[in-house]
């Protein structure tokens, strides 16, 4: 089974598709992942691939394309999650024709529907665990104990350079000229399932898994 998490930043993606890693053992591509590694890669597409980042702005079809098409080619099994990706119409196409050559088909495109005042609080507080990935906010979910993961017991901790108020304000106005027009787009192929985002991540998590058990 294939899906896409799609939504603005802030959404709930990241969270969700970790869930369904766990749940279902489906592996997750996520485009911004990939990205971000590239951007420690020290190389000259990494350079040019960070400043386009921290201005919240997108990273070209060709690059993410060809990310997506390498992580496809290397893996088995499972079913994936895209997550961010695809952000643009021509992703969306080049994605459709990846899966045909691989034999495979998107069964959902899961849009997680939330309200636009609500992205920016929980933006700007977010934080990982940067051993495991545990994502974390100032207010609504601190660790249990400061400075230590809930999870895998690590005291180190990121936040993201783009995770300000005003690349997340670019990156919003990214996401309603490129990435909104998919919402259509998927509704027009009847692969379009719509959850509230804005709901608690339990019961976000419960929709999510009611559309993959009738998909
Ligand atoms: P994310 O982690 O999905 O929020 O992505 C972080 C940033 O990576 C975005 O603001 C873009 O600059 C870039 N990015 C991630 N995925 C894509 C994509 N599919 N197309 C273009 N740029 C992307």
């Amino acid at each position: 089974m294939n899906i896409i998490l799609l939504g603005p930043p802030g959404a709930g993606k990241v969270t969700q598709a970790k869930i369904l890693v766990d749940e279902r053992g489906m592996i997750q591509l996520s485009t911004g992942d990939m990205l971000r590694e590239a951007k420690t890669s020290g190389t000259e597409m990494g350079h040019r691939v960070a400043e386009v980042m921290n201005r919240g702005q997108l990273v070209t079809d060709e690059i993410v394309i060809g990310l997506i098409e390498e992580k496809m080619a290397g893996a088995t099994g499972g079913g994936f999650i895209f997550d961010g990706f695809p952000r643009t119409l021509a992703q969306a196409d080049a994605l459709g024709a990846m899966l045909a050559r691989h034999g495979e088909k998107l069964d959902a495109v899961i849009e997680m529907r939330v309200d636009d005042a609500a992205l920016v609080a929980r933006i700007t507080g977010r934080f990982t665990c940067a051993t495991c990935g545990a994502v974390y906010h100032d207010q609504t979910k601190p660790t249990a104990k400061a400075g230590v993961c809930d999870v895998c017991g690590g005291t180190h901790f990121l936040r993201r350079a783009d995770d300000n108020a005003d690349a997340l304000k670019q990156r919003l106005m990214e996401y309603y000229k490129k990435t909104s027009p998919l919402i259509g787009y998927y509704y027009a192929k009847g692969s379009l399932e719509v959850v509230d985002g804005l709901a608690d991540i339990g019961a976000v998590s419960a929709a999510v898994r009611k559309v993959l058990d009738k998909a």
